[in-house]
């Protein structure tokens, strides 16, 4: 992956939201358990974590437009049945639906990591265009805008609630290029999903970095962070 990369071809980069700008705090699993608390079911977030990774990976909705087509009322519908099935104990459903749908829409409730914002600075610096690109919803904009470290680096933000499609879609990863102002080959693909993030962005003609926070146990060609991103880049130039 990394090994082919053409430096000097690149123009633009595309930065995943969640797992690599971004992260939950409290985590996913503290926040369902929470959730499940306030109405009197008591559950072990080591449990809760493993219903929310089997529930998140299974693409439960989708919309008109068939396979990974999307839309913010796709997107709600979606969370609203990962919910239904990682606190399944629950009395009130909706309620705990609603609940999370908005704790994950307020910017307190998400930490950026402290590598972001200095290397997306040094990536303009270097004279490259920079967008977020998502498969988070709407909600993303209000998130972003109220952590100032990101809102003040990235102005342009893809969201695949609005695009018509979530990654790994070509579509998706079309919609990012016109936004950039930049053909595919033009374009690098950063983020911590291997399928989303790399093989996605591959399969639409852009360039494509895997991040690893925490190492990769599968051998694959990585960034441990995205501090190295641009230091791969400065090395380059
Ligand atoms: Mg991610």
């Amino acid at each position: 992956m990394n090994k082919q990369l053409k430096w000097e071809r690149i123009q633009g980069i595309v930065l995943d939201a969640v797992g690599t700008l971004i992260q939950p705090t409290p985590s996913v699993a503290e926040a369902y358990t929470q959730a499940a608390a306030r109405q009197g079911v008591e559950l072990d977030p080591k449990e809760v974590k493993g219903r929310f990774n089997a529930a998140f990976r299974s693409d439960l909705v989708e919309g008109e437009a068939g396979f990974l087509s999307t839309d913010e009322g796709v997107e709600r519908r979606r969370w609203r049945e990962i919910v239904a099935r990682v606190l399944p104990e629950v009395p009130d459903p909706d309620r705990a639906f609603d609940e999370l749908w908005d704790h994950f829409g307020r910017p307190d409730n998400w930490r950026v990591f402290p590598d972001a914002a200095p290397a997306v600075e040094a990536i303009r610096e270097a004279g490259m265009k920079v967008c977020i690109g998502s498969n988070f919803d709407g909600r993303l904009h209000k998130v972003v805008a109220g952590l100032p470290e990101l809102a003040d680096a990235v102005e342009v933000i893809v969201v695949s609630s609005e695009v018509g499609y979530r990654k790994p879609h070509a579509a998706f990863f079309g919609a990012v290029c016109e936004r950039l102002g930049l053909p595919a080959d033009r374009v690098l693909s950063v983020g911590d999903d291997l399928e989303n993030d790399v093989v996605g962005a591959h399969r639409a003609g852009l360039s494509a970095l895997y991040l690893s926070r925490e190492g990769d146990p599968a051998g694959l060609p990585s960034v441990p962070d995205l501090t190295s991103v641009a230091a791969l880049r400065a090395a380059e130039a």
